[in-house]
């Protein structure tokens, strides 16, 4: 018989959004006429932007047609798409390796650096990179505490020796948005190290004020020490369509000398054979100006959901951080259990958050609220707030 990885023995045992559907689907089945409110997972609600989806039907049809079809393409992407996002990132297409999401990627990259490592994340954190570091073999996770009394920025100087440190900005969950300075002290410490970041900007067109960096590559020095992850998903929709992007510049070099860009490169013809061809004209369609135009519109009606939510929140008297230049809001609950607070607003509101514990021991007393949701689901959400809060004694802070 085939032994198992021994590495699955090392995982929490259930995903933390299976974990959340598994009590979604128990309370319905006590309470089958339910209308629930999922603010919990981070899937957008909105149908795809006009201009964009054309394109994606456009592509479809082409296929059916003899001028039209074509199969597998370069396994790096569309050269024009990677130009698109190389010229919006300020990097080199050469650069840009379009993938079918990021989270396959954050899958794709334990293929680059093997067993052994010691990772560092924020703390609380987006699970996956937890997860496929230590299927990948990782020898440690070493949880940087994210809190309201850091400013949700962790004591990099102070971190135990770590080689690769996944950072998120605009973060899930914490919306909390890093500053070029803090940037600065990341990438100078990280080099410092030796050791090679890996930078989730998943979110980053959620940004709106100007000053804040939306990519790591604007910091001098990161495109030496630096992996940037990027995502259609939560800009355009793209969640179930799939599309992401990875950067990974020619600066960027192993102990030995090596070429991190040509393995990725290698990654990607080996373990990859390139994103949909009807996605990535979405993508070209995206990146355009009048796809820009729409999906910035989209990303505004969802950074107005969070706005409302937080509103409502405040309003009930509880500290709420992120939104702004972030969709996730992080609730804070201080001296309860976010099981205990998901359990409540489940039983007693009939709405679906995150628990905050589920990202990390430092997100215990927090839930997480996710702004997608179409508009009447958001304002009918707010109006149980309030009246379930009035109600509720306990949860009050
Ligand atoms: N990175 C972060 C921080 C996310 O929150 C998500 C999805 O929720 C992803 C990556 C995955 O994105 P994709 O849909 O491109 O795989």
């Amino acid at each position: 018989m085939v032994r198992r990885n021994v590495n699955f023995t090392r995982l929490h045992p259930v995903y933390l959004f299976a974990d959340i559907a598994k009590q979604k689907a128990a309370f319905l089945l006590k309470n089958p006429h339910a209308q629930l409110i999922s603010l919990g997972i981070g899937d957008t609600t909105e149908p795809i932007v006009q201009t964009v989806d054309q394109k994606l039907v456009e592509k479809a049809q082409a296929l059916g047609t003899m001028r039209g079809y074509s199969g597998y393409g370069p396994e790096q992407g569309d050269p024009l798409l990677r130009e698109k996002i190389a010229l919006a990132a300020g990097v080199k297409p050469e650069e840009v390796f379009v993938s079918d999401g990021s989270k396959c990627d954050i899958g794709r990259l334990q293929h680059l650096f093997g067993t052994g490592l010691k990772v560092a994340v924020q703390d609380p954190t987006y699970p996956a990179y937890v997860d496929n570091s230590i299927i990948g073999g990782s020898s440690e996770i070493i949880y940087l505490a994210c809190q309201p009394e850091n400013g949700f920025f962790p004591e990099i100087e102070k971190a135990p020796p770590f080689d690769l440190l996944y950072f998120c900005s605009p973060n899930n969950p914490t919306g909390a948005v890093a500053t070029h300075a803090q940037l600065e002290r990341l990438v100078k410490e990280v080099k410092c190290r030796g050791a090679i970041l890996l930078f989730d900007a998943a979110y980053s067109r959620y940004i709106q004020d100007p000053t804040l960096p939306r990519s790591i590559f604007e910091i001098a020095g990161a495109r030496e020490v630096a992996i940037e992850l990027g995502s259609f998903s939560k800009i355009a929709g793209f969640t179930g369509v799939r599309l992401g992007w990875t950067i990974v510049p020619e600066e960027l070099h192993y102990e030995e000398g090596g070429s991190v860009r040509a393995d990725w490169q290698r990654i990607a013809t080996t373990c990859f054979n390139g994103a949909s061809n009807i996605a990535q004209a979405g993508g070209v369609a995206v990146l355009e100006p009048q796809g820009l135009q729409e999906v910035e519109l989209q990303i505004a009606f969802y950074l107005e959901n969070a706005s409302l939510l937080k509103d409502a929140f405040e309003k009930s008297g509880f500290t709420v951080y992120g939104g702004g230049n972030a969709p996730y809001l992080w609730i804070h609950f201080p001296g309860r259990s976010s099981w205990e607070v998901f359990e409540e607003l489940l039983e007693k509101a009939h709405i679906v958050t995150t628990p905050g514990v589920g990202f990390g021991p430092a997100g215990e007393g927090f839930v997480r609220v996710s702004p997608y949701g179409h508009r009447s689901h958001i304002l009918e959400a707010i109006q149980r707030i309030g009246r379930f809060v009035n109600k509720s004694a306990s949860m009050k802070n």
